[in-house]
């Protein structure tokens, strides 16, 4: 399976990522990808960018070397109540924002607490995709947090980062988020979630545990990136620039 787009990737604004945009974007190009989403940690991460940086990123140019480039956060859910850690005025100025546990933002708790922690940051009508839901730091109820997903057609990720340097043990849970999304149809966004410029678009390990869930082409969002468009478009992201881009 191709993927066009890359819905997860970090800059030297994360504080613990080491590459700039102009870099993420040659190596998207390099890789064939069409578009990459560029999406660094929420303000309250050790290290993680100060809230001007996400409403400044209105000075990006929309394509780089060619690349399409969406101007997106990885927020952070703060508590159960599914409080993400930038202003809701910030987040609607964005084309893309992903959503997800991290230590140090969220203290975690029981399975209950983190379920309706993450439910709560599905029902918020900002949030497009919620990342790494596997990791087993903030283990939650598979089933409701997927149906939840369904209902509400927020798109839950497969990190291939959770394979590789990041959270051990996510694979078992992954599988099973997999198995579980397959079942009731739910959307797919696979990331890189890229801290550095060579793992833009790396999505081996990813892609191997949503083909043994036997997960269809159709249910995942970046397959395409007009497919991936077409979603946030739905979602009430303004994508008027698109239009001007591929008449040139
Ligand atoms: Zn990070
Ligand atoms: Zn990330």
């Amino acid at each position: 399976m191709k993927l066009e787009a890359d819905t997860h990737c970090h800059t030297v604004a994360s504080g613990h990522a080491y590459s700039t945009i102009l870099e993420n974007a040659k190596a998207a190009k390099e890789r064939g990808l069409k578009l990459i989403a560029i999406t660094d940690h929420g303000p309250s991460l050790p290290g993680g960018p100060h809230i001007y940086h996400f409403g400044n990123l209105k000075v990006l140019p929309r394509v780089i070397e060619g690349v399409i480039i969406l101007r997106g956060v990885e927020a952070n859910i703060l508590d159960c109540d599914g409080r993400l850690d930038l202003p809701e005025r910030y987040l609607k100025e964005l084309d893309i924002v992903l959503a997800g546990f991290h230590t140090f933002c969220y203290p975690g708790g029981t399975v209950e607490e983190n379920t309706r922690a993450i439910i709560n940051a599905i029902k918020n009508p900002c949030v497009d995709i919620i990342v790494h839901p596997g990791n087993p730091e903030f283990s939650i109820d598979i089933e409701k947090f997927v149906e939840a997903a369904k209902d509400y057609d927020v798109a839950i990720e497969i990190n291939n980062s959770s394979f590789t340097v990041s959270r051990r043990g996510s694979e078992e849970n992954c599988l099973q988020i997999a198995k579980k999304a397959r079942e009731v149809g739910a959307r797919i966004a696979i990331g890189s979630d890229a801290h550095i410029c060579f793992d833009v678009g790396n999505f081996e390990k990813a892609l191997k545990i949503v083909e043994v869930a036997g997960i269809k082409e159709e249910n995942i969002l970046n397959v395409s990136y007009l497919r991936l468009i077409d979603y946030l478009k739905d979602k009430g992201r303004d994508f008027s620039f698109i239009k001007k881009y591929q008449e040139y």
